[in-house]
């Protein structure tokens, strides 16, 4: 794991994201008259240090993808601010610099790249039109990018459908490159991949992120990618945050119920291991109609009439598992009952129900 996010740790964060909401309209009846709003992200807290990689987790439903597109403008923020490098997301807007500095990588590459065109074309077209180097030095920075993601040359001729899956993500990354922007949102990048391809992603973002300074935000549902990949985890289920701190603390000591059950819900590659559970099995609640108190109370086995009330504080729980006092940052928990030895232990995580909101 990247110890980056301890390098910079004085430096200006990448990404600062205070109480963000994207809230969307509710359209009923024949007239598609709005009769309400979802809150797809409601008060989402968190930041991407400089140089480090930061990952959103958590189900379909839970926000991330919204979250991330918030990041790069392409979601309505309804309250909050978000800060590139200090500056307010608005302002970047307003002066158009907002896509020099911030970047978006899809899970189908096909979104960002040009059917009609060669992977070469497209990348020389945002070279040039983002005047990155003087323009006859368009096509050199195309074959340096393709080489800086692991692509040959001989690929900058083919059609994105002429690559497999794997190369298409790297084409993919590689044209976000060209910008070169400060700060990357990667959604869902690795979850169409085979493992081994996965893997080589992950690495190639990691080399990236140390060697040309690059910040991202890994959005994935997959606790057993993450685990490899980040420096620091936001945990969202319901549009807020449930749990947020560096990698390897989040890893080896939970301390929320629905990070304990994604965590659970990763297979483990020993067959003696015992079975792992079956994960949270519970429909995200309505962003139209959320319940009040916690978010995640329907599935939670932990579940109190405090719980069912009122929203549960975030609370400071930092530690230093790793025992290395290598100021990784702070480790948040939203739970009332975080503090009790079964939740700490994690004792309900094999029960967590099925639930319907
Ligand atoms: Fe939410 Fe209560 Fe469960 Fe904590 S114990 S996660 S506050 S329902």
């Amino acid at each position: 794991m990247s110890t980056s996010t301890a390098r910079d740790d004085r430096a200006e964060p990448a990404v600062t994201v205070e109480d963000l909401q994207v809230h969307f309209p509710v359209r009923t009846g024949v007239l598609r008259r709005v009769t309400g709003r979802a809150r797809a992200v409601d008060g989402v807290s968190f930041t991407v240090p400089a140089r480090s990689i930061v990952t959103v987790v958590g189900e379909s439903g839970s926000g991330k993808t919204t979250t991330g597109r918030a990041l790069v403008g392409l979601s309505p923020v309804a309250a909050g601010r978000v800060l590139i490098e200090g500056r307010p997301l608005a302002d970047l807007r307003a002066d158009r610099s907002l896509p020099r500095l911030v970047q978006i990588v899809h899970q189908d590459p096909y979104a960002s790249l040009n059917p009609r065109m060669t992977i070469g074309q497209m990348i020389r077209e945002v070279v040039q039109v983002h005047r990155t180097v003087p323009r006859e030095r368009a096509a050199d920075r195309a074959a340096e990018l393709l080489a800086q993601v692991g692509l040959a040359p001989a690929l900058a001729d083919r059609h994105p459908h002429e690559l497999s899956g794997g190369q298409r993500q790297r084409a993919a990354i590689a044209r976000a490159l060209a910008v070169e922007p400060r700060f990357i949102v990667c959604d869902e990048i690795v979850s169409a991949l085979d493992v081994s391809v996965q893997g080589q992603i992950v690495n190639l973002l990691k080399d990236l992120c140390r060697d040309s300074g690059v910040s991202f935000l890994f959005i994935s549902h997959d606790m057993s990618v993450v685990r490899h990949i980040a420096d620091r985890v936001v945990v969202l289920y319901g549009g807020r945050v449930m749990e947020s701190g560096p990698c390897a603390e989040v890893f080896a000591a939970p301390r929320h119920p629905y990070t304990q059950a994604l965590l659970a819900a990763v297979p483990v590659p020993d067959p003696r291991a015992p079975l792992p559970a079956a994960g949270t099995r519970a429909e995200p609640p309505d962003p139209a109609s959320p319940p009040p108190g916690c978010r995640f109370q329907r599935a939670c086995p932990y579940a109190t009439d405090l719980c069912r009330t009122e929203p549960p504080p975030t609370t400071d729980v930092t530690t230093d598992v790793t025992g290395d006092d290598t100021g990784d940052g702070t480790h948040t928990v939203a739970c009332h009952h975080h503090d009790e030895p079964a939740v700490r232990a994690g004792l309900g995580t094999n029960d967590v129900r099925t639930a319907q909101p």
